[in-house]
């Protein structure tokens, strides 16, 4: 990993702007939400970029008749937490299981890679994705990165 102190609201405004131009956003609310006291991000800048990328990609492909994305950032004293929430179909308990698996897929299009792929990445940075779903109503993925111990 190319570890750096990075600005995380601004890394995920530039990935809002650049998927803005792959994937229909006409009809989806875009919210970036950051709480106003977060401290810098440490991790792999570009890494991050391409999970926070893949994870914001699926939320949006999860609306092709519109919705609402709703990105959020908070921290506490032991690590930093990005919220992406979509307002897509959810994910039923019996796929929940497999979408972190590589190669799994539910798109006819799809490489199943994205999510594995994430997942590896923030494994690696120590930290975790969560994924809560509730059919009907959309799905909420939480990656949380470890802060570095102060004064280290
Ligand atoms: P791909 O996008 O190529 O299918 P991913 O690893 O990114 O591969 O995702 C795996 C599967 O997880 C998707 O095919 C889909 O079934 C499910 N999934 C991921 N994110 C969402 C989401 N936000 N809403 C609904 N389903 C999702
Ligand atoms: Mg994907």
């Amino acid at each position: 990993l190319a570890l750096s102190n990075f600005d995380l609201p601004s890394l995920l405004a530039e990935i809002l702007d650049q998927v803005s131009h792959q994937v229909p956003t006409e009809n989806i609310d875009l919210q970036l939400s950051p709480a106003p006291d977060l401290p810098p991000c440490r991790g792999d800048r570009e890494r991050l970029r391409q999970v926070f990328t893949n994870i914001i990609v699926n939320g949006l492909q999860a609306m092709p008749g519109g919705g609402r994305l709703t990105i959020t950032c908070e921290h506490d004293h032991r690590e930093t937490r990005v919220r992406i929430l979509d307002t897509g179909p959810g994910i039923p308990a019996e796929i929940r299981k497999q979408i972190f698996h590589p190669f799994f897929t539910t798109k006819t299009d799809g490489t199943g890679l994205g999510l594995s792929v994430s997942y590896g990445i923030v494994q690696a940075h120590g930290g975790r994705i969560v994924l809560q779903s509730e059919p009907g109503r959309g799905s909420c993925f939480t990656v949380s990165l470890p802060r570095p111990i102060r004064d280290s």
